[in-house]
């Protein structure tokens, strides 16, 4: 395997190797587009040099100067020469794409004789010195690890000296001072001289890349991303084109579509006379491109062209990188382009009526995940707003939060549970958590292509950047109105931000929840036609369940019915139900609940009508319906030290807490609940049964069409089962009986959660007793692994997986290997006793794509998610399909 190939020898296919960004410069050099010469050292090599302990491997040096050879033979320079400099940009480049996540260092190759070779070579003072100021501060950056503000303090004070706005300005003699200057900077931060020989700077600079695989930034998004540390990066050596030579120069990136709504338009952003990381590192905001047009219309014709070509030829949105020198065009990159949810879906149905993709291809290019966004939210218009400024609607979505103005704020403030809105002059690739921890990202700088843009729109946070009226000084921002007020925004203050409009607003807002656009519609249409996995929701009241339908779901997988008690009209009643002494006042409370428990069941029923509805009985242990024991006992206290306090209300407190205190559990997660409770206390499930039944023959009677299924929790042994089923079948004939119905017309099942190891182990015996099987994953896992859920997040679970001592946390990605193994186990005895048995899943694992993948593979039947969820399980099963 060839440690270096170059852009002439590689393909697109050759990304393992050569990284995106290599092997599509590759690509586009086969295709004859005008990209710079270059060669790309390999990932395989950037292995070798971790497994080495961080050392360039023997005999890699002889090989590079071999094609820096053939580098300097195409371009007619010599690298490191007085009078015909070749200059090089050393630039990483990882297998998936991880955009300004690892370091490039431009203008490489130059030093103190060859700076002034190159001002001669082109007769331009200004710009030879321009370019070596730029090296020396990337090389300090990027090999010497030295941060950013050293060297812009010395750009600072150079242009207030000057009286200079713009660095285009600054004359050569301010650079010369300015590149002094950068020297003692390496000099004193680094202890050691910037090098003048050129193959030490080249050596350095392909070493310092192939560490920019591992510096934190890089590390997080990969984990963020799910992308393998194993991957590594390429090193791409490529020949500089330069767009800062002046006024027929510039830099610029373009999307072949536009990467925010997908529209089909030539979107993008350009500087006049500048070099790369200008436009996307927010220093200067830049042009759109439609400017282009009027500005150099031959080369923005050429740009269109290339760009129609290259969406063609890979069959996808691009996000092109090029410059132009001095009237010529050269591309430097082109990839698949990051785009919103809204945009994917839009990019992909019109690809598929373009002809370019078929139904399956356009599904597969979702992110499942990423479809959270499009289910975001938004402003809620009826209210008059208090916009403060409007910036670049970079990515879409509302939020309301406090505003912080750094990115360990905004981590430590949301860590605590508050919301927050991250404001930044401009974002690094450094604040990288700062953005995931907040609601929404605000910079006064940038461009829709700045990274915090870029980074923004790929975790589907709303981001509104580059809007200049806002004047960040330290922690607050003013705006100056347009009446002349200045409003003032500190540290903590409600802000709110629309990522569509680009609207900034005072305060908070009320935002609206989201619907359906008619692309996604369409989209999610096909996902229907090729899944057979099907999509149920867990919904507890006639509200989710509406939404969920809406949404696409086919039956409700879940409907706990313990948060009908919880409703505070019914806690009183709840807890008379509990406290009573006898069966007689048990009963008369019991009887109490049930017409509301009935009229929420026809709710429910009457949202759902014509689809599967699964009732699970009630579930919690009965000491979380009544007041907390240690509050109870302070109050006890208080009451003995007041003598004012009647005795009868002492005794009723008294009585409160033995009964409490009979009721409390060490371990309510294993104690009496579930079955247990429903086998020991009866006539609770007996009621539960009762109003569903009622409610069904309600919505019988008015032409409805009603399913539902009792579905029993915590079952650990067939027994339990047997008997529960047993109570179901009496009561549910006992009502349809009284109320001179024929059983048969309201046809229902009983089937089980298998949430208990055991359950799942002693499957075929369960299945004797059960028409379906849910398996609640949520409870499985935690007594599968016998971590406490509540216990174990935030604990020493999130130490686990910050350790990678677990690929995961187990409650949101299914465990595979030991939960999911008890799961197929429980599928495969089931449907041995009962080939009918209908399985499923209602743990929060249902709307996570790699365990629906799963779920899919083990033959479930369905899939219960969160109402929000369903778009995305919808594409996600069609996704497992395919
Ligand atoms: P990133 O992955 O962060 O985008 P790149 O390697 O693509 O890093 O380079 C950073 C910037 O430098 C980009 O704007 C790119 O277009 C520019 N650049 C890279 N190589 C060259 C080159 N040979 N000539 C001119 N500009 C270059
Ligand atoms: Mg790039
Ligand atoms: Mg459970």
């Amino acid at each position: 395997m060839p440690n270096i190939v170059s852009f002439q020898q590689g393909n697109a296919a050759m990304k393992q190797l050569l990284g995106g960004k290599g092997a599509n410069l590759a690509e586009m050099t086969r295709a004859g587009l005008p990209v710079p010469p270059g060669f790309t050292i390999t990932t395989e090599v950037c292995r070798r040099f971790y497994d080495g302990g961080g050392q360039l491997p023997a005999g890699l040096m002889e090989e590079l100067n071999q094609s820096m050879r053939e580098l300097e033979a195409a371009k007619q320079q010599r690298f490191g020469d007085p009078m015909q400099p070749l200059l090089v940009s050393v630039r990483s480049g990882s297998v998936t794409s991880m955009p300004g996540m690892m370091d490039t260092i431009l203008n490489l190759g130059l030093n103190d004789e060859t700076v002034k070779g190159l001002a001669v070579m082109t007769g331009n003072a200004r710009f030879a010195y321009d370019c070596y100021r730029r090296l020396i501060q990337m090389f300090g950056n990027v090999v010497f690890d030295i941060e950013s503000h050293h060297f812009e303090l010395g750009l600072r004070r150079l242009k207030r000296k000057l009286r200079l706005e713009q660095d285009s300005e600054i004359p050569a003699e301010g650079w010369i001072e300015l590149i002094a200057s950068y020297k003692a900077v390496i000099a004193k931060e680094a202890g050691r001289p910037f090098p003048q020989s050129v193959s030490e700077q080249l050596e350095l600079a392909v070493a310092a890349v192939f560490r920019s695989w591992n510096n934190h930034r890089a590390q997080f998004y990969r984990r963020l991303h799910h992308i393998p540390d194993e991957q590594g990066t390429a090193v791409n050596i490529q020949a500089m084109v330069f767009g800062n030579m002046g006024g027929d120069c510039g830099t610029g990136v373009l999307f072949t579509r536009n990467p925010s709504t997908g529209e089909d338009v030539l979107y993008g952003e350009y500087l006049m006379n500048a070099q790369g990381e200008d436009v996307v590192a927010g220093v200067r905001t830049p042009v759109p491109i439609a400017k282009l047009k009027a500005e150099m219309p031959d080369i923005y014709e050429q740009l269109f062209q290339t760009a129609k070509a290259l969406e063609l030829h890979y069959r996808d949105m691009q996000d092109i990188e090029f410059t132009v020198e001095q009237g010529k065009l050269y591309l430097l990159q082109t990839r698949s382009g990051k785009r919103t949810a809204q945009a994917a879906v839009k990019i992909a149905v019109e690809q598929v009526k373009e002809g370019l993709i078929s139904h399956g291809e356009a599904i597969l290019r979702i992110e499942p995940f990423h479809l959270d966004q499009l289910l975001h939210r938004a402003i809620d218009t009826d209210r008059p707003l208090d916009v403060l400024a409007t910036g670049l609607p970079a990515s879409p979505g509302a939020a309301t939060g406090l505003a912080v103005f750094d990115a360990d704020t905004a981590e430590a403030w949301a860590r605590e549970g508050r919301k927050v809105i991250l404001v930044r002059s401009e974002t690094t690739p450094e604040d990288i958590h700062g953005v995931l921890a907040a609601e929404g990202v605000l910079t006064s700088r940038g461009g829709m292509t700045s990274h915090a843009a870029v980074v923004a729109r790929g975790m589907g946070k709303p981001c509104v950047c580059g809007c200049d009226a806002v004047g960040i000084e330290g922690r607050e921002f003013s705006v100056k109105l347009s009446d002349g007020r200045t409003v003032t925004i500190s540290e903590g203050d409600q802000v709110s931000i629309d990522g569509a409009s680009g609207r900034v607003i005072r305060g908070a807002v009320s935002l609206r929840e989201p619907v359906l656009t008619a692309e996604l519609s369409e989209l999610l249409a096909w996902a229907d036609e090729i899944r057979t996995l099907q999509v149920y929701t867990n919904a507890d009241t006639p509200e989710d369940a509406a939404k969920a339908r809406h949404f696409g779901a086919e039956g409700i997988g879940l409907c706990r019915t313990e948060h009908m008690f919880m409703q505070a009209a019914r806690v009183p009643v709840v807890q008379s139900m509990i406290l009573a002494e006898t069966a007689d006042e048990r009963a008369k409370a019991l009887q109490q609940l049930l017409p509301m428990q009935q009229e929420d069941f026809e709710g429910i029923f009457r949202a759902m009508d014509g689809l599967p509805v699964t009732i699970r009985l009630l579930d919690p242990p009965l000491h979380e319906f009544l007041p907390n024991l240690e509050q109870l006992v302070l109050q006890q206290e208080r009451m003995s030290h007041n003598p004012a306090v009647e005795p009868e209300q002492r005794a009723k407190l008294d009585s409160l807490l033995r009964k409490v205190r009979t009721l409390h559990e060490m371990n309510p997660m294993l104690g009496t609940r579930g079955c247990r409770l429903g086998l020991v206390l009866p006539d609770i499930y007996e009621m539960q049964v009762e109003a569903i039944f009622r409610a069904a023959v309600q919505c019988k009677q008015a032409g409805m069409d009603v399913r539902p299924d009792i579905m029993i929790p915590l079952v650990g042994h067939a027994n339990e089962l047997k008997r529960m089923r047993e109570l179901v079948v009496r009561t549910a004939s006992e009502v349809l009986g009284k109320l001179n119905h024929a059983a048969d017309c309201i046809s229902y099942q009983i089937g089980t959660m298998i949430e208990v190891p055991r359950a799942a182990i002693t499957a075929g015996q369960i299945a004797q007793h059960a028409d379906f099987f849910s398996f609640g994953t949520n409870d499985l896992t935690q007594m599968t692994f016998g971590y406490s859920r509540d216990d174990a997040e935030g604990k020493f679970l999130t130490h686990y997986v910050e350790t990678e001592l677990l690929p995961n946390n187990p409650f949101q990605v299914l465990d595979q290997d030991g939960v999911g193994q008890l799961m197929e186990w429980a599928v495969e005895r089931g449907k041995t006793v009962k080939p009918l048995l209908k399985t499923g899943i209602c743990g929060e694992h249902g709307g996570d794509k790699p365990s629906i993948f799963f779920c899919h593979a083990i033959g479930l039947d369905y899939v219960s998610c969160s109402p929000y969820r369903v778009p995305v399980a919808r594409i996600a099963a069609a996704q497992a399909q395919l």
